[in-house]
């Protein structure tokens, strides 16, 4: 399969154009299209469906990339080496197109919070994109970590979140492999922890490398709501689900989010496709 990235014009967003037998079905980027949040964040329109877009839509909004076409023909987007590095390597060879129109952002005007017992995520008032993740796993090599990402910079994403891989849990993979999920799931695109230490030979990229991934993850959640977003978000045991809880929250409150335009840096697309 392939993934081809295309200029689009402004307020277009981000858009999966899926080919199939016949056509292409469009599915937006948006939360109205998500369809599941088990292990990866699925889209789907009609009976189209597109999975694991969470890492490449972290890397489009990190680098400010907002008007893109993602034709594919595929229904999972490559894994890559798990972690959203191949996609940041990819936009830096495309490059970047800024376009006439001003960028519209979303400013968070008030505190918006979801808890589901422990786990917990708010969104308040900021000037810019910051956010503060916390997990707590019951495993030698994780225990609590805490990230805090005082701005989000396509520089920070690129150095500090980027090449952070998925993970998960030796036992839960056997598991997964018994009920035929997460095939695609192996050491050269996950870091899996066995009971007390890590199957991965080559170790970790670094020692709270788990919590960064859940930075990119929740990157690429909250791009669901299509643009780019002012407030400063707090997670606690995140996740896919917990994330998009928190976009359905801010859509449904209507003094939640305002828009406004920023000039400067304009709106921007790609301007030319790289293949893969
Ligand atoms: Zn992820």
């Amino acid at each position: 399969m392939g993934v081809s990235l295309r200029p689009a014009p402004a307020d277009t967003g981000v858009v999966f154009r899926c080919s199939h037998e016949g056509g292409s079905t469009d599915i937006p980027a948006r939360f109205g299209s998500v369809v599941g949040a088990s292990q990866s964040t699925q889209l789907g329109v009609g009976a189209s469906r597109i999975s694991t877009v969470e890492h490449l839509l972290a890397a489009l909004r990190a680098t400010g990339l907002d008007n893109v076409i993602v034709e594919t023909d595929g229904e999972e987007l490559p894994i890559l080496d798990g972690s959203a590095s191949g996609w940041v390597s990819l936009l830096e060879r495309a490059g970047h197109a800024v376009l006439a129109s001003p960028r519209k952002s979303l400013l968070v005007r008030k505190t918006v919070e979801v808890s589901w017992g422990e786990r917990r995520i708010s969104i308040s008032p900021a000037d810019c994109f910051s956010f503060c993740c916390e997990i707590d796993f019951d495993h030698p090599l994780i225990g609590h970590q805490a990230l805090d990402i005082p701005e989000l910079t396509a520089e920070v994403f690129k150095q500090e979140l980027a090449g952070a891989r998925t993970f998960g849990f030796e036992a839960d993979a056997e598991r997964l492999r018994q009920a035929g999920l997460a095939l695609g799931a192996g050491l050269e695109n996950t870091v899996v922890l066995s009971k007390d230490g890590l199957l991965n030979e080559e170790g970790l990229r670094w020692p709270d490398e788990f919590v960064r991934h859940k930075g990119v993850d929740l990157i690429g959640d909250l791009a669901l709501l299509g643009a780019p977003l002012l407030g400063h978000v707090e997670v606690l045991r995140g996740g896919h689900a917990l994330h998009h809880a928190l976009v359905q929250a801010l859509l449904s409150d209507s003094d939640a989010l305002s828009w406004v335009d920023e000039t400067s840096p304009g709106s921007s697309s790609v301007v030319e496709e790289e293949g893969r």
